[in-house]
């Protein structure tokens, strides 16, 4: 969405300065877009104290009590969900998830049961006893001691939302009104102390500017909706209330987390030429996502999105790719949580495969192992390979899966069921040998044989099942490979790594690690010319698919098809739509005679520069 849209009051109001001294104050960034606007704070009038006191009225009342509480919240959550339809998808998609859970929480849950329990035991208000349980779920759910730091976030969230259900039941229980957003003047920055995962359902995009708070954090719920609803935001921003001033002009800058209040009139210009700047790179993708993806020279090239999160989608089709080039499913559930069954996978399977219509996902079974899934590998006490000194060299993808066939199984069967909702193909990770394909090959057609017992009507060719290159042995086998594979994809980021013996997450390593190194073009080389000989599609799916130069250089090798993160395909398109093939085919050819990384590095750098 345009931010400049979004300024529904008269330019002259808000672009005068005020007559206080400027301030600026730094937080995090949440979502991208600069905005000047005034300042609208958002009050919550606080809960009273509730003591853990017996009833007055008995605990068959208070029961009603509660179970009226419990149905007004859910009407509540009900009329929020019937807001959704306005949202944009990504925002949708996220509250509608979040709304669910509340919803649960509050049918037959542990939370319910353990307050009904409280009232008919220990006599207690309805008020007491949800607070009582809630507090004591909460910190159950909540981060413990000790644990591993990849799990804390999930934890963190967890309890927030034990937190948020008590919260609406005991508002309702007390009849202390919510805090409304809808008298916050339009075209305004909402300024708040802390804004909650359910407050962004509230939040209308079209009539608030910005969000900005003095809580929150980078990866919460929030700062997930927030992004998925596209309103410019920064939270984590010290002393914010202490500075802010209702109706004062202030300066949000979602991509760099500056806030300006009363900015003077040469930071008022700047601000208001990145906005200007920022609302024609929009109009620009806008019109590029419907030109084709072609060389001058007429060549088309594919080019599709890698995905970890179903609201990536919106994203994906709003930049124009052609479909999905990598699902990395290791991504897809909440490792918090267990690992959905078949039907749990499948439900997600399906509902992307669908929403992709006519394109193609390509699926990768799950990539846990090196720096990947350790949460998960813990929770299905797998985690003794994992413990090695060199988990990058340990057992993982495509090793792991076969060594835990049961989980490999349960994945093939509902990825097979949810082929029969659109196109996909199905993609093996971290592949060393040919005995691993032909190895997972006999698993897919026995999930095959299991599923039609069963009744699933699946066709007689299923779904492709390509190889990932992105291990050095790979590629130097990838003749074999393609003549067991349907298709390849060049795992570029596994494949530096592990052909320049360079940690791809390490900092220090960092300008050691490079795709354009003689070696790994060679390493390349001989994978497109084993897939081309044996016309099988061959994909870049690494990083290297986001650099435009890099690209050209591949194009230059006789790749036709790349996937990105969706982000940065437009990029990647407008340089194609500028190159002839002749042009691209001319730099592969001097990119191979270079010995020296650095200097190939600088010539692709310079390349049509
Ligand atoms: C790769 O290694 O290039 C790749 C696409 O896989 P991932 O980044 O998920 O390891
Ligand atoms: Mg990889």
């Amino acid at each position: 969405m345009n931010v400049i849209k979004r300024l529904r009051r008269p330019p002259s109001e808000v672009a005068q300065p005020d007559d206080q001294p400027m301030k600026v104050l730094q937080g995090v960034g949440i979502s991208q877009g600069v905005v000047i606007a005034r300042a609208s704070l958002a009050y919550e009038r606080p809960l009273p104290v509730i003591e853990a006191v017996p009833s007055l009225l008995g605990a068959e009342a208070e029961r009603t009590r509660l179970d009226q509480a419990i149905a007004l919240t859910l009407k509540q959550l009900r009329k929020l969900r019937g807001k959704l339809d306005t949202l944009p998808d990504e925002g949708r998609i996220e509250i509608d998830a979040l709304l669910s859970v509340y919803e649960r929480m509050l049918n037959h849950s542990r939370l319910v049961r353990a307050a009904h329990r409280r009232l008919a035991e220990d006599g207690l208000t309805a008020e007491a006893a949800v607070q009582l349980e809630s507090d004591a779920l909460a910190a159950q759910a909540g981060p413990q001691p000790g644990m591993p730091e990849e799990e804390i976030e999930g934890a963190k969230r967890r309890e927030g939302e034990f937190r948020e259900v008590a919260r609406r039941l005991l508002r309702n229980l007390t009849g202390v009104s919510f805090r409304a957003f809808s008298d916050i003047p339009g075209g305004s920055v909402l300024v708040a102390e802390q804004i909650r995962p359910a407050d962004a359902a509230v939040i209308d995009p079209n009539r608030i500017a910005a969000v900005l708070s003095e809580g929150g954090g980078v990866t919460d719920h929030t700062a997930i909706m927030l992004r998925a609803l596209n309103v410019p935001a920064v939270l984590a921003v010290p002393t914010l209330i202490d500075h802010m001033q209702e109706g004062c002009l202030v300066i949000v800058d979602g991509t760099t987390g500056r806030v300006v209040l009363h900015p003077d009139s040469a930071t008022l210009a700047e601000a208001r030429s990145a906005m200007a700047e920022e609302a024609r790179e929009r109009k620009g993708i806008g019109r590029l996502r419907r030109l084709p993806s072609r060389l001058v020279s007429g060549e088309d090239i594919e080019l599709l999105a890698n995905v970890e999160l179903p609201n990536e989608l919106p994203l994906l089709h709003r930049n124009g790719a052609a479909g999905i080039g990598l699902l990395r499913t290791e991504f897809l559930f909440d490792e918090s949580e267990a690992l959905p069954d078949e039907d749990g996978q499948y439900a997600v399977y399906a509902r992307l495969v669908a929403d992709m219509q006519e394109m193609t996902t390509t699926i990768r079974v799950l990539d846990w192992g090196g720096e990947k899934g350790l949460a998960r590998l813990r929770q299905l006490g797998i985690t003794d390979e994992q413990e090695e000194e060199n988990p990058a060299l340990g057992v993982r993808g495509l090793r792991l899966l076969l060594r835990h066939p049961e989980i490999l199984e349960t994945q093939l069967c509902a990825i097979l069921r949810a082929s029969l909702e659109g196109k996909l193909r199905i993609l093996l990770p971290m592949v060393s040998s040919v005995n691993e394909v032909l190895a997972t090959r006999q698993i897919y057609e026995r999930c095959a044989k299991r599923l039609r017992r069963r009744g699933v009507k699946l066709p007689a060719d299923l779904p492709p099942l390509g190889v990932m290159i992105e291990t050095p042995a790979a590629a130097l086998t990838a003749g074999a490979l393609v003549r067991q594979a349907e298709f390849l994809a060049l795992g570029t980021n596994d494949l530096t790594m592990y052909t320049l013996a360079v940690d791809r997450s390490s900092a220090m390593g960092s300008d050691l690690y490079t795709g354009l190194h003689p070696g790994l073009l060679k390493l390349l080389r001989l994978s497109v010319d084993e897939a081309l000989r044996a016309h099988r599609p061959i994909c870049v799916c690494g990083e290297m698919a986001s650099d435009p130069r890099a690209v050209a250089l591949l194009i230059g090798m006789g790749l036709r098809s790349f996937s990105m993160s969706a982000a940065l395909l437009p990029p990647v398109k407008r340089m194609i739509r500028s190159l002839s093939l002749d042009a691209c085919d001319e730099l592969y050819r001097r990119a191979m005679l270079e010995e020296d990384p650095l200097a190939l590095s600088a010539m692709v750098r310079h390349f049509a520069v």
